[in-house]
């Protein structure tokens, strides 16, 4: 049995990743220091015999007693509301976290795939983003702790990759929903859908006319799996191309939850970037992958598990607080 060690994996995209690697027959140890992350989206898995869970701060040396076959890099806050409250954290877990686990990668023998984003390309100026765009990043605005940590974990992964000789995988994840997001991280998925939820009027910033793609969870987690196993080392775009404004988007919200909420607007936040695309020309010839889940049938499922959750739960998660520990 091949052995897995998932950070993040109480997060959105951990969790699922976790699943998917149980499924495919390995032995996942998770690991997550739960900021962001919550135990719920892995309690179905602690009953298993081959999934482990430490929880730990990855920004900090990592040790796990276990041989290493592959290490994925998925701890890090998300979400532009959760840099803003916890911003030394989110640098310290893409560049001292990258910097711990591509060490333990060295020292086990292990293949490390770390998550990059499209955040890289900042707001970009190239439509749609392929691979070789260096980006348009703003170093010290309010997104520059993620776009820049995220940067600098590229740039230290390829060191390893060409100094070392360490086996590296670098996705750019694009926008990506599903079930387990959380409802009050501030993405628009969640709040919209939140919004619905509560009878409230869905927030539109801007003037809605900034674009995105947005990416169901298990192509994502395919696109990912698939870049592992490969043996291609420089970063690929894994995301869905269909482009939607922001506007037309709140109206198919609307539509989705048959709910008559009106749509108001506010400012659009800073360096809010005005379009985002992928060329997943790369990962098709590459990985043989391409998103499968159109986002009608995404969003009904992704619509459901919001649904789902009590009334507590989605009291509690409206209320989160990790202000506490934000000062690290
Ligand atoms: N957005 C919005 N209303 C909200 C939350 C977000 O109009 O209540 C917009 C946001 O300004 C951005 C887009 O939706 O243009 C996607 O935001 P998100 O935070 O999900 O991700 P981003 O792609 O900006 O990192």
């Amino acid at each position: 049995m091949k052995n897995v060690l998932i950070t993040g994996a109480a997060g959105f995209l951990g969790s699922h990743l976790c699943d998917k690697f149980i499924e495919e027959g390995f032995k996942v140890i998770g690991m997550d220091n739960l900021i962001t992350g919550d135990l719920k989206n892995i309690e179905h898995l602690m009953k298993l015999e081959n999934f482990e869970f430490y929880h730990h701060d990855v920004s900090k040396f990592v040790h796990v007693p276990d041989d290493l076959d592959y290490i994925l890099h998925f701890a890090s806050p998300a979400s532009p509301i959760d840099y803003l409250k916890i911003p030394i954290q989110t640098l310290k877990v893409g560049s001292l976290g990258t910097h711990n686990l591509l060490g333990l990668a060295k020292a086990k023998g292990a293949r490390l795939l770390i998550a990059s984003t499209s955040e890289v390309y900042g707001d970009p100026l190239v439509h749609p983003q392929t691979e070789d765009y260096y980006g348009n990043v703003n170093t010290i605005g309010p997104r520059g702790v993620y776009d820049e940590a995220k940067r600098f974990q590229e740039s230290i992964t390829m060191a390893y990759h060409r100094f070392h000789g360490l086996e590296t995988r670098i996705v750019r994840i694009f926008n990506t929903y599903g079930p387990r997001m959380r409802l009050n991280d501030g993405r628009v998925i969640p709040a919209f859908i939140g919004q619905a939820l509560r009878g409230e009027d869905l927030t539109v910033f801007g003037d809605g006319s900034q674009t995105r793609s947005f990416c169901y969870v298990d192509d994502q987690v395919e696109g990912i799996y698939r870049l592992l196993m490969s043996d291609y080392a420089e970063p690929i775009n894994i995301g869905n191309p269909y482009e939607i404004s922001i506007l037309d988007f709140a109206k198919e919200i609307i539509k989705l939850t048959g709910t008559d909420q009106k749509l108001i607007f506010k400012p659009l936040p800073k360096d809010d970037p005005m379009q985002r695309q992928p060329d997943i020309s790369k990962a098709k010839s590459i990985l043989s992958w391409e998103p499968k889940v159109e986002r009608e049938e995404g969003m009904k499922l992704t619509y459901q598990y919001f649904k789902s959750l009590s009334k507590e739960e989605l009291r509690r998660s409206e209320h989160k607080d990790f202000t506490d520990r934000n000062k690290r």
